[in-house]
């Protein structure tokens, strides 16, 4: 083989080599170890809804082997709107307002902000985050962006689904405003300094509303959902112990409802936007860098 043929055989190697670096860069994304549920999973027993509310409810509507001898199984599901991990849209607190299907998706992706006062709210479960919590969480991790979805780790989450611990006492259907009632939350003014200072596009927090349970005139629901702000709310978000502060994409993905107050959510964040380019890349530079050795 002479010089200009091992050169151009090894051109085509390293041609190869790069493609197939591409390839594997591709199949590298979003892997799922960086992918953070923060979903409860919808069941029959497994969940907590508000007690005036729907539960959800589903059934089998078929099982077995059609007339031609084919397995089939169909399941069917009643559900409040509110039930489970859930997007509030401004049609939830405003007539006309924006209904579910009418809040574009990007609203609905953006850079998490993750803001834990866990350790506020074991001795006051009725704790209100004030805007110095705030604060001290951006002098910690810098400004909240724009466009964030901002999650309150209120510690809520790992109470659930358990509905005296997340309620404060028994559900009753009956008495849906029951006094004794106990869960954390934005204070109203707190809301009302993030909605005016800030540009968040989601809001959301482990509870069963982003109303503290003291609340009877539900300030953070009039001022987030408000045709002014319209920021969509997520209540009952899961397993927000496992987010990091800052550092990840979050995906709030309600169903598509025409006119819908609100809908479940499958809600999941991805760490770094799920890019994990360099170890693809760098793996291809060692090998292509041994090939041009080797053939040129
Ligand atoms: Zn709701």
């Amino acid at each position: 083989m002479n010089i200009m043929a091992a050169a151009s055989n090894a051109n085509l190697l390293i041609a190869t080599l790069v493609l197939l670096a591409a390839i594997l860069d591709r199949g590298s994304c979003e892997v799922d170890e960086n992918i953070i549920d923060l979903s409860h999973k919808y069941s029959n027993t497994a969940m907590v809804t508000w007690p005036m509310l729907l539960k959800f409810n589903i059934s089998v509507g078929f099982k077995g082997l059609t007339p031609g001898g084919v397995y089939y199984e169909e399941k069917r599901f009643c559900t409040s709107e509110h039930s489970g991990t859930h997007v509030d849209a401004p049609l939830h607190f405003y007539e006309h307002a924006q209904s579910v299907d009418k809040i574009p998706l990007k609203t609905l992706i953006g850079p998490g902000a993750v803001i834990d006062v866990s350790g506020k709210t074991d001795d006051d479960p009725s704790y209100e985050v004030t805007v110095q919590d705030i604060l001290d969480w951006e002098a910690d991790n810098g400004r909240i962006p724009d466009g964030a979805v901002l999650l309150l780790n209120t510690g809520w989450h790992r109470r659930w689904p358990n509905d005296v611990e997340y309620l404060g006492t028994k559900a009753d259907v009956n008495n849906p405003f029951n006094p004794d009632y106990r869960w954390p939350g934005l204070a109203g003014k707190t809301a009302q300094w993030l909605a005016d200072s800030r540009s968040i596009g989601v809001y959301g927090v482990d509870c069963v509303s982003i109303d503290y349970s003291g609340s009877s005139t539900f300030p953070v629901h009039k001022i987030f959902l408000s045709p002014e702000h319209g920021i969509p709310s997520l209540e009952n978000v899961a397993n927000l112990d496992a987010m990091p502060p800052t550092g990840t994409r979050v995906y709030a993905i309600p169903m598509y409802i025409r006119d819908g107050t609100g809908a479940p959510t499958r809600l999941f964040a991805v760490v770094n936007g799920g890019q994990r380019h360099l170890p693809a890349f760098g793996l291809v530079a060692v090998i292509v860098l041994l090939a041009r050795r080797c053939l040129l």
